[in-house]
């Protein structure tokens, strides 16, 4: 057992079952034994990959597209350039490299970057040495200001709850203690007028997934931008309207229950676009449709620079290159698994590479 499946058993056996969210929250961001506050979870030796870790040309047509943006609304100034959940700062690092020589660009950015993990924000430091960044726990705290935003994988790791369809209503899926064990349970049923609306595509039995935090982040954002103008891209797992169980754990790479190691796996679920984008309007911001990140890649012109660098490169490190721009693109890889939609004010230009 880990040590934090000691201290959740102990706590469940006193005062009863928690829910998803809370278990997750608990797994992702407990202060001392929490996955993301106390490691550095990317890349080989880690659990798992992300996009900017894969290649450079992810974080650099981002950076290039939300230069776009900013010029395409008057090159707004001063403006803030922020990223929630950046990980390692990589995608961060490559963004500021490519929009260098962007006229303005980097004068006006006031650089924000949403993140809880005390270890990441360390590691991003040392990433982004040598430009000043201003870090800030959540999106309530981000400047009243134009907004130039990237969230990577970072709603995938927010915390959900889950509902079983009943004929008696809804129960909500929960975490609780069998025989000294983590363990999966239901409450009792009970009618929910926030899940009315699933009654029509939903049977008994089957699971839907809320993420309560995704809707008010998603709305902050939308009203910050509609307010002050901007462009936010989103990208990550998941697809239009939520359907089913999709919480999953990943540790080294390998897929395990999510209550196998609580604070040593990586916990996500997919995000439900559809939740994203409603709550952005609802503030008065204009959603792009849901696009397949390849498709999103190649508008912006993935291959033209994947061929570029693959000049400087040979054998081992040309495959790999290779490899990589196939995994973020490839229909049966990361292009289709992952979707982006994108948030600006009304009456701008479309954002180049989504799908209108
Ligand atoms: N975008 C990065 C990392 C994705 S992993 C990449 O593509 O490589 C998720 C990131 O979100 C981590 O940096 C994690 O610490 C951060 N994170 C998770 N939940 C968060 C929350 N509620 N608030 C702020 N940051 C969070």
């Amino acid at each position: 057992m880990t040590p934090l499946a000691r201290l959740l058993v102990q706590r469940i056996a006193a005062n009863g079952p928690i829910s998803l969210a809370d278990y997750m929250a608990e797994c992702l961001m407990h202060p001392t034994h929490g996955y993301y506050s106390t490691r550095d979870p990317f890349g080989a030796g880690g659990d798992f990959i992300t996009a900017p870790e894969i290649s450079q040309m992810f974080g650099e047509l981002l950076g290039l597209w939300l230069a776009q943006v900013w010029i395409d609304q008057g090159a707004p100034t001063p403006f803030t350039l922020a990223e929630m959940g950046p990980g390692r700062g990589t995608c961060m690092a490559d963004a500021l490299r490519a929009t260098r020589r962007v006229p303005g660009f980097h004068a006006a950015m006031r650089v924000h970057l949403v993140e809880t993990s005390p270890t990441l924000r360390e590691v991003q430091r040392q990433t982004l040495a040598g430009t000043a960044v201003t870090w800030i726990e959540d999106v309530n705290a981000l400047p009243q200001a134009p907004l130039f935003l990237i969230a990577n994988e970072f709603f995938d790791a927010l915390p959900i709850r889950q509902f079983q369809r009943d004929p008696a209503g809804w129960c909500e899926r929960q975490v609780g203690v069998i025989d000294g064990q983590l363990a999966f349970g239901l409450s009792a049923p009970a009618p929910l007028a926030t899940l009315e609306h699933r009654l029509a595509d939903t049977a008994p039995g089957e699971i839907v997934e809320t993420c309560p935090a995704a809707g008010a982040i998603a709305g902050h954002l939308g009203a910050v931008i509609a307010r002050h103008g901007g462009g936010a891209l989103i990208v990550d797992y998941g697809g239009w309207h939520a359907r089913g169980d999709t919480f999953q754990a990943l540790r080294a790479h390998t897929p395990e229950s999510p209550l196998a190691s609580p604070g040593a796996a990586d916990l996500t679920a997919h995000v439900d676009f559809e939740a994203l984008a409603q709550a952005a309007r609802s503030q008065g911001a204009r959603v792009s449709a849901m696009t397949p990140q390849g498709v999103f890649l190649e508008r912006l012109g993935i291959t033209a620079r994947a061929q570029t660098l693959a000049r400087g490169l040979t054998g081992a490190a040309l495959e790999s290159h290779v490899a990589a721009h196939r995994r973020l693109t490839h229909p049966q890889e990361m292009g289709t698994l992952c979707q982006t939609i994108a948030l600006t004010p009304r009456g701008v230009p479309a954002p180049p590479g989504l799908d209108p």
